[in-house]
């Protein structure tokens, strides 16, 4: 989140798990078997599943006409793979466990255990919890520039980056509610949606970056630096959605956009007078030790709390103090700029 400005939420975001379709759990015989068997019976054990009722032709055995529409069908069937992949995990990895084994991933995926359909329950309570703090962390932003620092003569804020920052809020709170859709119910369309919103946060926040860094206040350069960055961000995304989800490239153009943000604000906390900047040295540290948690990679504990769920959680205080940090530059920027003018 995820995953910036907000550099290390900017890496959060981007959630580069892989998912390989060849992965260890997968590929064992015993699963594979179930899987084949699940799907002819639609039981896994003692435990079956009603949308599995086909006959080979793909009509279902009973049922009313409704049950004959294709969509319908289409998306029972749908159903049934799903749920027989599930039970089929869920009782192979019951009995690795059994056998002293530990968990292994499938279909390019750690065994999570599902509560109320949820997939990923713990990294869904995070990623809600990343939308709250950045919602209250923009809300007190806005009213901290609009009620309580003064206005120029104009009406508009002293603070040159409020529409810059206020923009940021947008593309963070929709990565974080795409983040949250994801791990809820991970299909194709919310794979894109979430893919594709992190990404767009990582570059926002990397001409956010760059314009802050260097303190660009003149409108023509910032959009000499913003126009290549949009141009490659958004060829990216389409490339994504539209050509190929290729998880090992869109890594690597994560974590290029995401260690130039955090580098650019690290050589900024260095070189900076700024009264807060001992808040982007934590940001900046917190989000690099972050960063291990999904290099590490580590299976669920009991099947809920896994490293990316943690990685999701290590960017709430990160953005809590990133808001805090704005807030204080925004009142750094306005008591220079009154000095200035009087
Ligand atoms: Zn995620």
């Amino acid at each position: 989140m995820a995953r910036h400005h907000f550099v290390p939420v900017l890496i959060a975001l981007c959630c580069f798990a892989g998912f390989l379709e060849a992965s260890p759990g997968d590929a064992d015989p015993l699963y594979r078997d179930c899987l084949q068997q699940c799907e002819k019976t639609g039981c896994v054990g003692k435990k079956c599943f009603q949308h599995c009722n086909f006959s080979s032709d793909g009509n279902p055995v009973d049922g009313p006409w409704y049950l004959q529409e294709p969509l319908y069908l289409q998306w029972k069937q749908w159903d049934c793979h799903g749920d027989c992949r599930y039970h089929c995990m869920l009782s192979r990895e019951e009995e690795r466990q059994k056998l002293g084994y530990k968990p292994v991933k499938y279909h390019g995926k750690w065994p999570f255990k599902r509560i109320y359909g949820i997939q990923e329950p713990v990294s869904v309570a995070f990623s809600a919890l990343n939308l709250a703090v950045h919602f209250h962390g923009w809300v007190s932003f806005f009213i901290f520039v609009n009620y309580k620092l003064p206005f120029r003569p104009n009406k508009k804020t002293y603070y040159e980056y409020t529409g810059l920052w206020n923009m940021y809020a947008v593309f963070a709170l929709n990565a974080w509610i795409w983040s949250a859709v994801f791990h809820s119910r991970d299909v194709d369309l919310t794979e894109k949606l979430d893919y594709s919103s992190a990404v767009a946060l990582l570059g926002y926040s990397l001409i956010l970056a760059i314009i802050r860094a260097f303190n660009v206040t003149l409108e023509a350069a910032r959009v000499m630096i913003a126009a290549p960055l949009i141009a490659f961000v958004t060829t990216h995304i389409l490339f994504l959605n539209f050509y190929q989800l290729d998880y090992g490239w869109n890594m690597k153009v994560c974590v290029a956009m995401g260690i130039a943000q955090i580098g650019l604000w690290a050589i900024w906390a260095g070189v900076t007078r700024h009264p807060s900047r001992f808040k982007l040295w934590v940001v900046v540290i917190g989000g690099a030790l972050a960063m291990l948690l999904e290099i590490y990679d580590f299976p669920p504990y009991s099947g809920l709390v896994d490293a990316h769920a943690l990685w999701h959680a290590t960017t709430i205080p990160l953005t809590y103090l990133w808001w805090s940090y704005v807030r204080d530059d925004s009142e750094f920027r306005t008591a220079i700029l009154i000095k200035k003018t009087k």
